[in-house]
């Protein structure tokens, strides 16, 4: 992902994914003060809007698995995967469009 300011890299895909690097971030390069641009607070909105259906059945999955459930293991591990999967697409698609824009002081 660039930096607006100085046009150099500014932050490698993994640390941007970690804690909340997508939204605020100290370019490296030059030191310009980094927030998230509209389209990766869309792609962040997004990614949840999509993943959270995921986890609500997850999670009602689990009521039936606290209840007997044979498969409901089976299903848990699915679904898990399956919102794994949606939030690192979400994320890779929003760093890979998206960007900073420079911070207001
Ligand atoms: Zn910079």
């Amino acid at each position: 992902m660039e930096c607006p300011s100085c046009r150099s890299h500014a932050i490698s895909f993994w640390k941007w994914c970690v804690g909340l690097n997508a939204f605020r971030y100290t370019c490296e390069s030059c030191g310009a003060g980094l927030r998230a641009s509209t389209g990766v607070w869309a792609g962040f909105v997004i990614t949840v809007a999509v993943a959270l259906p995921v986890a609500i059945i997850i999670g009602l999955d689990f009521a039936r698995l606290l209840s007997s459930d044979p498969g409901a293991w089976i299903r848990i591990a699915t679904e898990v995967a399956l919102a794994s999967v949606l939030v690192f697409a979400g994320a890779v698609v929003t760093y890979s469009f998206f960007g900073y824009t420079l911070q207001r002081e």
